[in-house]
């Protein structure tokens, strides 16, 4: 008696370990997901807050996808957001940042305590990484592989500051990358808004 409850506890704590995989997952590449990511960086933002610190933040979005998946079906372009996010996983990172799917085929990392230099190093580093996976796109027109178009920025943030503005930059750095012929990082320094 006694036995079979200790398993039936065990099960319980086994599909509890589950679900919550499942509710803060990807569920495609196994990465934390959207919602896991808004957690993860209001957690971080209100941290760099009390400690004066900067957060940096890369917003990643693979180039001509929709053509790939054209090309080469869409269990092709899954394979390839597999690997993509397999590579972004296992840059090695510490425990103050997150990688998560942003989106479709946008993928975001947050870096607590980190300036904009060391988050550019890492960005061109993720990109140079995402081209070596030479990942044939014959119809990209910025390279014969998939490639990913990369925007940064770096914010120290006060009370003041609102996350929402800090990621609109985040993403028009990632629309310069874009701009400018794709397969590069930018980074855009974050305004202030006057108001
Ligand atoms: P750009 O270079 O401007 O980023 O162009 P793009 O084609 O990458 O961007 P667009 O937004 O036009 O298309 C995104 C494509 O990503 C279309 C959509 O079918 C594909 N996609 C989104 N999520 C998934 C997914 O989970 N699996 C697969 N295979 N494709 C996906
Ligand atoms: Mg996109
Ligand atoms: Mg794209």
């Amino acid at each position: 008696m006694v036995i079979e409850s200790k398993k039936n506890q065990q099960e319980l704590e086994i599909a509890n370990k589950q679900l919550t995989e499942l509710s803060t997952l990807d569920s495609l590449t196994n990465i934390a997901n959207r919602r896991t990511y808004d957690h993860f960086l209001k957690m971080a933002w209100d941290q760099s807050i009390v400690s004066k610190a900067p957060i940096s933040v890369i917003m990643l979005d693979i180039d001509y996808f929709k053509l790939f998946n054209d090309e080469y079906g869409h269990q092709c372009g899954d394979e390839c957001l597999k690997k993509v996010a397999e590579v972004l996983k296992n840059r090695g990172y510490r425990a103050t940042d997150l990688v998560a799917r942003y989106g479709g085929e946008e993928f975001i990392i947050v870096l607590g305590n980190t300036n904009n230099s060391d988050a550019l190093k890492i960005a061109e580093n993720v990109r140079l990484k995402i081209e070596a996976l030479r990942i044939p796109h014959q119809l990209s027109l910025a390279n014969k592989w998939i490639t990913a178009s990369i925007g940064v920025s770096t914010i120290f943030p006060t009370i003041n500051d609102s996350i929402k503005s800090f990621i609109q930059t985040v993403d028009k750095s990632l629309y310069l990358s874009k701009e400018h012929g794709r397969n590069q990082v930018s980074f855009l320094e974050h305004q202030v808004s006057q108001t």
